[in-house]
């Protein structure tokens, strides 16, 4: 299995920044058509790995309004969110983390782990 990501939710011109810069760096496994809403990695790259390197991509683009989360129900999927639309998509995000949830509840439950 391989890491992959979801980027339907954000806006071409960003897409097509992130598309490039993962090219630049070799880290993306077959083909990144640019009307590909699921991006594959290479295998070998940890979930973690993928999300660090997200980060940072957003951080050096100024991109501020977008966050990095995990899918709770897919060990092998990241979703590149807007801030502002996650509570319409019925995500819920846990603010330590960013993994995401499909209830408050869950999410609630999921927050527990961080305080031990
Ligand atoms: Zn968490």
């Amino acid at each position: 299995m391989v890491v992959r990501i979801d980027m339907s939710f954000i806006p071409v011109d960003l897409k097509r920044t992130l598309l490039k810069s993962f090219d630049e760096n070799g880290i993306s496994g077959g083909q990144t058509g640019y009307n590909e809403n699921l991006i594959m990695f290479k295998k070998g790259y940890s979930r973690q790995k993928v999300k660090e390197f997200l980060e940072q991509e957003l951080k050096k683009n100024d991109v501020n309004d977008y966050l990095v989360s995990e899918n709770s129900e897919d060990e092998w999927e990241i979703a590149i969110l807007r801030k502002g639309d996650i509570e319409q998509l019925g995500i819920y995000p846990c603010i330590h983390c960013g993994m995401v949830f499909g209830s408050e509840e869950h999410r609630t439950i999921h927050e527990r782990v961080h305080y031990f």
